[in-house]
């Protein structure tokens, strides 16, 4: 599987990418303590991080593909220094309070942060391993965490993922704490396979403390 999104990186396929960053982060993220850290699992290049520390957030997202990693770094004109932090290779902006990781998520051992910022994360695991990804999210985090989790829904019985279709019941039963503050058609994020197996309506939903 990691294999397969190392491949997306090297081709290019990287359909879910979004140019101008998430617009629902930008509305529903508050205004947290300045310096908190933000936890940002399956980072990509997102330029979502470079969004929150411009928020006065220190964030530090993890990546399992260093061409992935390295070309956020390049696109976004920023310098580097590389060492070896919670447990993997770790690359941090010489000017701004980005670090990412680079390794498999499931292997991230650190403190414990301040807030998750979760697009593109929970919907990229087929729904046997999304209870473990919860888990191993939870122990990175601290108790009173603020989480803003970003899901896609569609009818999978028509196609299957990544991005997979993750229903209300299901994140509830991971977050119960959490509630959907805004959902809106997506349809722009759906990948041609989407289009050819006859789905016609993506949502996506915006899951933030109540
Ligand atoms: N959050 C980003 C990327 C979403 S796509 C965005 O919104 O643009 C999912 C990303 O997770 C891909 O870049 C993929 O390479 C990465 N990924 C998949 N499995 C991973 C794992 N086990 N550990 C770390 N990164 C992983």
């Amino acid at each position: 599987m990691l294999e397969d999104w190392l491949s997306r990186w090297r081709e290019g396929r990287i359909g879910w990418h979004e140019a101008d960053g998430n617009a629902l982060l930008k509305r529903y993220w508050p205004r947290l303590v300045r310096d908190s850290s933000v936890l940002v699992p399956f980072c990509g290049k997102a330029l979502d991080m470079l969004w929150l520390a411009s928020q006065g957030m220190r964030v530090t997202g993890v990546e399992i593909s260093e061409l992935a990693v390295k070309t956020f770094f390049a696109e976004n004109g920023l310098d580097y220094t590389v060492s070896e932090q919670c447990g993997m290779p770790c690359y941090e902006a010489d000017a701004a309070p980005v670090r990412i990781l680079q390794g498999d998520y499931f292997n991230v051992d650190c403190e414990p942060f301040d807030a998750l910022y979760d697009r593109g994360a929970l919907v990229a695991l087929p729904p046997d391993v999304r209870p473990e990804y919860v888990a191993h999210t939870e122990k990175l985090l601290r108790e009173d965490a603020f989480r803003l989790i970003v899901t896609l829904a569609y009818d999978d019985t028509l196609a299957s993922g990544p991005p997979y279709s993750v229903e209300a019941s299901e994140l509830m039963a991971y977050w119960p704490d959490l509630t959907c503050v805004c959902s809106r058609s997506a349809m722009d994020q759906a990948p041609p396979k989407f289009r050819q197996a006859g789905i016609t309506e993506v949502l996506e939903s915006v899951w933030t403390p109540a």
